[in-house]
């Protein structure tokens, strides 16, 4: 049986992690998914289809987190826009401590990461990072 800190270490160590976003009739790509409406054409319900984004993206800014109310999510971290493949920008946590983490103009991935990097068993986030190989 795994412990905690190797289940979190598999999951760290996979490449990356696809997203499910959406893709409106009129071909807008949005995420996350939902129904209520499209942002370009006001389309709702069924005319929504849920799409895998590929995960990849570009950074376009960046920011660091100095102070936070949560515990489990101990500063500092970084948070950035990220310009998925297929279009949309998303804000999101970055993978990494913030003086190595991505910076704009960074080709990224998506992934699993921990919160906490000092504790084995922290939790994991969705963020980004660079230097994903190719699939
Ligand atoms: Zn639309």
């Amino acid at each position: 049986m795994k412990t905690d800190a190797a289940v979190v270490a598999q999951e760290v160590s996979k490449p990356v992690l696809p997203l499910v976003g959406g893709k409106c009739r009129c071909g807008y790509v949005f995420f996350p998914m939902q129904t209520f409406g499209c942002e370009m054409c006001g389309r709702n319900g069924d005319d929504l289809m849920p799409v895998t984004l590929s995960g990849r993206g570009q950074v376009v800014s960046k920011a660091v987190v100095h102070i936070h109310a949560d515990p489990k999510r101990p500063p500092p971290f970084a948070v950035a826009i990220v310009e998925l493949e297929e279009g949309p920008q998303i804000r999101a946590l970055l993978a990494d401590p913030p003086d190595v983490s991505a910076e704009p103009g960074d080709v990224v991935t998506a992934r699993l990461f921990p919160s906490n990097y000092s504790d084995s068993e922290s939790r994991l986030d969705v963020g980004f990072a660079r230097n994903a190989p190719k699939e």
